[in-house]
């Protein structure tokens, strides 16, 4: 079965140093997610023959290293500049050293790890591994990073040892991003090898890991190619356009809206024809063939030079207008030149946009109308991909999990094939195409001929799936908690419309905020308060975490705005108070608290997680106080943590003693607070688990995991660790406040944003305000003052904002767009 879950940590953590060969788009992109996860990395691409006029300039030769390692410098330099961001931060760069094969092949007997990243063609992956195979260590793992040529032939003339340690690791671009990393072995390799590249790539470099057979394309390429080409064919035959075709097949069918052809622009129109010719030289399956034949279309295109997003244009062709606006026309089929894209209007792909969740909209687009022709089109590409997975099973995977896992994550569907089939109903869906004269496959036939009537089945938190004509109970991952299947087996302990608290075993309880996009209003907050009075009495800890697409996106400002709008001044201030006791009360439990925050994690996002004892962050996650974006400031205890981190920072240098040692001075605390200042006034939102301490906002006991999936889990070991340490409650914290002077210092910072008109008259009263809190107010430099001080001087500060037109229009705008306005 595919998901077994390996526990090869041992030699996992013998892994340090690797080797990527090959600087292309994707060997810098894993060489950077290498390096993201610690690992020393040498990135080895091929000595160039001629010298680039610079270099002649410069007085360089071909013996020159920097000529000779230019390829990966290259890479390497630009994985700073790119965005999105392959490293998740800057600093990481250094883990990388850039060389070529001819000097430093050496350094591949040093490696502990090798992967191939050249070009897509057999007999220069055959070369590469020649030379691994002359130079590695006995016993170093070997992957290629190949879209789908054949891994056996790869290394069929290479050494034993050789043959034995190699397999297939197919990273999807980015690495970083794309959640996927297909493990492929041959026949030779060995099974721990395979377990430890599974390791590697799941729990090191955080990807969800899938395992294929060698055959061409191997899972999500193949499928995927698959779907794509059946779609070019029916925009033929039911002629509809390529807008039409994207406004069908991609939000509308539970697929990113990139669908067809904007993906297809994406992932390079003559790369998609590699990707079809691997599969066509390699099947024996004339149907499959006759659909893996590179369409006339794509080759013209190719021909004629328009690669997709790389060439500027594809199926879509993007320009500026000379008012700077963008235009964005796309391709019509029947002359092949461009027209502004047209707007898609139909009744079925109005039901699908109000379908709720993927099933619902493929629901809708299928059966609301059954006979428009968007409709028909729909099955036209559903059904063969439906049909052609059934019939790959046992081809190219084992089990429907890892087909369905592997067009989730690598193509980001939100249904994979064999959970889409159960969502639109497989017996009438196979009586359907059985009516249309479709072969099904036999042991979809001898499924359904049983009675069932699905291809999974829950049953009290446990999924089940079909295998082999009998359902198999899914295998859990060890490292992962899910607080939806804990809710299902029964292990939620209270409730209310915004949060639930859930039991997560060894009595450590899991408070899971589920308001909508999980936003801070009062059902949060008292279920904040009912967790702390309830752990506080009968758990060993807390863990703060969610499922939610984002951990959360801030207070819900809404009801704010209502009050602010109606004057209501008592109001306000009592939603403020209530936030920040709530926020007080976690922070004082005399239990352990752990935050787990992933993804979006913004102003009372941020708030929450920083009562808590240690904050253990996915590596994605986007952190930040955002407040001034809707015209306020921190005021749920983000501005007061804001003066603590400044204070222990100052501390922390003035001494190995810190604060005890001697008197805080405003000079200690000065830059620290300008940091603090910064970060909070220009709102800025970490790019990731690790930018989170580049902000300042990261405490010396929290940390990034790896591995998302892993967070609830992290964190419920970091309460029990603590618990078992003899946790007790945190004692009430005075602050050493920089006062009037450290206000000056960031006033004058204000003037001179404001006379650079960087910043409109209203970004200056709340940054004075802000300038106000953090420096503790009109006290004199290196008062000391209460936590609660510093809440009132937040309360004091929000009261007043919430009370000005422009802060108003701030919120307002963003409730409408989602966007902040600039005033
Ligand atoms: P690329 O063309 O961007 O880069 C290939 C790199 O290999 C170049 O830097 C080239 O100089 C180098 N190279 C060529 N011959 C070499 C040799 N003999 N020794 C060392 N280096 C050599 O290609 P890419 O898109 O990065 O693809 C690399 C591999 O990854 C291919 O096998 C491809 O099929 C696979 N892949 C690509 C993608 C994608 O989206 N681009 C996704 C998954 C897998």
């Amino acid at each position: 079965m595919s998901s077994s879950f390996v526990n090869n940590e041992k030699i996992g953590q013998n892994i340090r140093k690797v080797a990527v060969i090959g600087s292309g788009v994707m060997g810098a992109g894993i060489a950077a997610h290498m390096a993201n996860s610690g690992y020393l990395v040498w990135l080895l691409d091929i000595v160039p023959t001629t010298l680039t006029t610079d270099e002649q300039l410069q007085g360089l030769s071909l013996q020159s290293s920097s000529v000779r390692n230019r390829l990966a410098n290259a890479a390497i330099g630009a994985m700073v500049r790119q965005k999105p961001a392959p490293l998740y931060d800057n600093s990481f760069v250094k883990n990388i050293t850039a060389g070529n094969l001819s000097d430093h092949a050496k350094q591949l007997s040093e490696v502990d790890w090798i992967v191939e990243a050249v070009v897509e063609r057999l007999d220069i992956k055959q070369q590469v591994f020649t030379l691994i195979d002359q130079t590695r260590r006995v016993g170093t793992l070997v992957s290629t990073n190949t879209s789908g040529l054949s891994a056996h032939q790869m290394v069929e003339h290479c050494s034993k040892d050789m043959r034995e340690h190699f397999a297939v690791t197919h990273f999807f671009n980015p690495p970083r991003y794309m959640n996927l990393v297909e493990v492929v072995p041959t026949s030779d390799t060995l099974p721990q090898v395979v377990d430890t590249l599974h390791y590697l790539c799941e729990q090191k470099l955080g990807k969800g890991v899938v395992r294929a057979k060698d055959t061409p394309n191997f899972i999500a390429n193949r499928i995927g190619t698959y779907g794509m080409l059946v779609t070019l064919q029916s925009t033929a035959q039911f002629g509809l356009t390529i807008d039409e075709v994207d406004a069908l097949t991609g939000i509308a069918m539970g697929r990113p809206k990139t669908a067809t052809y904007r993906m297809l622009d994406l992932v390079g129109l003559d790369t998609l024809l590699h990707v079809v010719d691997n599969v066509h030289s390699r099947s024996s399956d004339e149907q499959e063939k006759k659909v893996f034949t590179k369409p006339p279309i794509l080759e013209s295109l190719v021909k004629r030079g328009a690669l997709g997003q790389k060439s500027g244009e594809g199926f879509y062709r993007k320009s500026k207008a000379p008012t700077g606006k963008s235009i964005v026309e796309s391709l019509q089929l029947d002359s092949l030149t461009y027209d502004i894209a047209e707007t898609n209007e139909s009744p079925v792909i109005e039901a699908a946009k109000k379908g709720k969740g993927a099933a619902g909209k493929v629901n809708a687009l299928l059966h609301a109308y059954p006979d428009h022709v968007h409709a028909l089109f729909a099955w036209s590409t559903i059904k063969p991909i439906l049909l052609y997975s059934a019939k790959l099973l046992g081809e190219i995977s084992d089990s429907i999990v890892d087909i369905d896992k592997a067009m989730k994550l690598g193509f980001n569907w939100e249904l994979g094939p064999f959970e889409l089939w159960d969502a639109i109903g497989v017996q009438a869906s196979v009586a359907r195409m059985k009516e249309e004269g479709e072969n099904i496959p036999l042991w979809v036939e001898t499924w359904i001929s049983n009675g069932l009537t699905h291809f999974y089945k829950q049953d009290a938190g446990y999924t089940w799936y079909v295998h082999q004509q009998q359902f198999e109970q899914l295998e859990e991952d060890p490292n992962v908690i899910s607080l939806s299947k804990c809710k299902e087996r029964g292990a939620t302990i209270w409730s209310n419309s915004g949060a639930s608290l859930i039991d997560i075993g060894d009595d450590v309880v899991a408070l899971e905020f589920h308001s909508k996009s999980n936003a801070i209003g009062s059902e949060v907050l008292s279920a904040i308060r009912y967790a702390s009075n309830e752990v506080s009495r009968n758990w060993r800890g807390l863990v703060l975490a969610n499922e939610g697409k984002n951990f959360c996106v801030g207070a819900n400002i809404m009801l704010l705005l209502m009050e602010a709008q109606n004057e209501e001044w008592d109001e306000v201030e009592d939603i403020i108070r209530f936030f920040q006791q709530s926020m007080l009360q976690l922070k004082r439990l005399d239990r352990p608290v752990v935050a787990a925050p992933h993804r979006m994690t913004l102003g009372g996002g941020v708030e929450a997680c920083l009562p808590a004892d240690v904050i253990i962050a996915s590596p994605e996650t986007y952190y930040g106080l955002v407040e001034t974006g809707v015209g306020l400031i921190p005021a749920g205890g983000g501005s007061k943590e804001a003066a603590i981190f400044a204070m222990n920072r100052a501390a922390a240098g003035a001494g190995p003693n810190g604060i005890s040692e001697r008197k805080l001075l405003a000079g200690d605390l000065q830059p620290h607070l300008n940091h603090m200042f910064e970060t909070i006034a220009m709102a800025k939102t970490s790019t990731s688990g690790h930018e989170i301490a580049r902000l300042g906002f990261a405490r010396p006991q929290d940390r990034v995991i790896m591995r998302q999936e892993n967070r609830i889990s992290e964190a419920k070991k970091e309460v029990l660790r603590l618990d078992r340490a003899g946790y007790e409650a945190p004692k009430e914290q005075l602050v050493t406040v920089a006062g009037r002077e450290g206000k000056a210092v960031l006033k004058l910072a204000i003037q001179s944003m404001k006379l650079g008109k960087y910043i409109s008259s209203h970004d200056e009263l709340i940054a004075t305000k802000l300038a106000h809190i953090l420096s503790g107010g009109d006290l004199s430099s290196g008062a000391i003052v209460s936590e609660q001080y510093l809440l009132d001087l937040e309360c004091e500060a929000f009261l007043s904002l919430c009370g000005e037109a422009k802060t108003q229009a701030r919120m307002s705008h963003m409730l409408k767009t989602g966007k902040p306005l600039r005033n």
